[in-house]
């Protein structure tokens, strides 16, 4: 049975008390979520230390956005993976597609922060997905098997077991249009196909999550289908009563 995960992606949002002040309220409302369902918030670099201390022991794990692709030293501005696993947390956003897009983050950096991130003990959620005219020109299998085989393929089957996928549309992120739940499947199964060529039978075990526009409306059409293992939420992540709505999705 595959672990469900709602990660919510708080991106360059919230100043650090509002932070911990959603924070405490993912918190307070998550015993009226199924125990199966285990959520991650990923806070600015700021707020990480203060919200991992907020949700000590309440089972709700913390995320990075992203980490440097070099272990330290003179690189100013970046953070290194060991600085946010000292900090509590589990998880680091890795390839999320803004990252792509406006920091031009290719395969080879991401193979370099995957390993910056094993090393320090961190799960990687690795994002893929095509954006509108890849969809529109039926290319969007053939993006994300590339981009699971330049960085995915290079991990070590101990790594890949500890690894989450997010397939991400690009033109559904923070548009309001959503895939349908059968594109959904459809490209989540493909994915799985992918890995398992690599992996074998670890790939059933690998939580792949759907993120675009997911919502309290959409969660549990798209959760419902086989190969979608939770969400990567990002503006409905910002109020607790959401994120936690999505959840129940499950
Ligand atoms: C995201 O960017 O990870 C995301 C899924 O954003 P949104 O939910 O706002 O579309």
């Amino acid at each position: 049975m595959r672990k469900k995960i709602v990660a919510g992606n708080w991106k360059m949002n919230t100043l650090p008390a509002e932070g911990v002040e959603l924070a405490k309220q993912v918190a307070a409302g998550k015993h009226t979520v199924c125990d199966c369902v285990s959520f991650i918030v990923c806070p600015p670099f700021t707020h990480l230390s203060e919200v991992s201390k907020t949700l000590e022991g309440t089972g709700i794990a913390v995320g990075a956005q992203n980490c440097a692709a070099e272990a330290k030293g003179a690189y100013t501005g970046e953070v290194a993976a060991s600085m946010i696993a000292a900090l509590g947390c589990k998880y680091v956003i890795l390839g999320h597609s803004e990252r792509r897009q406006y920091y031009g983050e290719t395969s080879g950096t991401l193979n370099r922060k995957m390993e910056q991130a094993y090393a320090n003990n961190l799960v990687p959620i690795y994002c893929v997905g095509e954006n509108l005219d890849e969809r529109e020109a039926g290319k969007h299998f053939d993006v994300v098997k590339a981009q699971i085989e330049e960085v995915v393929y290079n991990l070590t089957p101990e790594q890949f077991g500890k690894l989450v996928i997010a397939y991400e549309p690009v033109w559904a992120i923070g548009t309001g249009k959503t895939a349908t739940a059968e594109q959904a499947q459809e490209i989540h199964a493909y994915i799985r196909k992918v890995l398992a060529a690599k992996f074998g039978a670890a790939a059933e075990e690998c939580p792949i999550l759907y993120g675009g526009s997911c919502k309290p409306s959409n969660a549990a059409e798209i959760f419902a289908k086989e190969d979608v293992d939770g969400g990567l939420i990002g503006g409905a992540a910002l109020k607790a009563e959401d994120f936690l709505a999505i959840g129940k999705g499950f």
